[in-house]
């Protein structure tokens, strides 16, 4: 795992983004790095848990982590998306964010029920974005069995909100 703790080493902290206050782990050094974005593809694809047949990406940083896992691992890949981007929307959540709400949406026919699900996310704060996702696939009569994530956030309390078993490579 010498790979992937360098890799995580890679993840950069800005201050004041998005919002003065805040601390952003900004994860794009490690994407850039050949051996480290495979070894954390690889540490997220290990970290599945047994028995899932499809992944849910969420927008927009999931989809890198998500699409890199899903090929690694066989399966196909599954958007949530922010509003206004897909053209065919099964359900929909608005989810409640520090300030203000934000809105997921799911692609028409291509979740069925009765799949087991694994979600991924790049980063796991307050576990709000994780809930609303999780709540949207269950409504589609799939299950989640658990989410991967990069980095997990601890001191948030992410993981009793979201809901779902959280696997992360990686906890601050
Ligand atoms: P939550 O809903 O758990 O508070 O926030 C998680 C969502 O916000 C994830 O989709 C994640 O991409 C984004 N997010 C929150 N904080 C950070 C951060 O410090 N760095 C990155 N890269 N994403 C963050």
């Amino acid at each position: 795992t010498l790979p992937l703790n360098r890799a995580l080493g890679l993840i950069r902290e800005v201050d004041d983004f998005p919002e003065p206050g805040v601390l952003f782990r900004d994860l794009t050094p490690l994407l850039a790095d050949p051996a480290a974005f495979r070894a954390v593809v690889g540490g997220l694809a290990a970290a599945v848990p047994p028995g899932v047949d499809t992944v849910v990406a969420l927008e927009a940083r999931g989809f890198l982590f998500g699409a890199g896992l899903a090929a690694v691992r066989g399966l196909g890949v599954v958007p949530i998306r922010k509003p206004g981007k897909l053209p065919a929307v099964a359900d929909r959540v608005t989810y409640d964010l520090e300030y203000g709400t934000a809105t997921f949406e799911l692609p028409v026919d291509v979740l069925a029920a009765g799949q087991r699900v694994v979600v991924v996310d790049d980063v796991l704060a307050t576990g709000g974005t994780l809930a609303a996702a999780a709540g949207l696939i269950a409504r589609a009569g799939a299950a989640v069995v658990g989410a991967v994530v990069v980095l997990e956030i601890a001191a948030l309390g992410g993981r009793d909100r979201a809901g779902v078993p959280v696997r992360a490579l990686h906890t601050v």
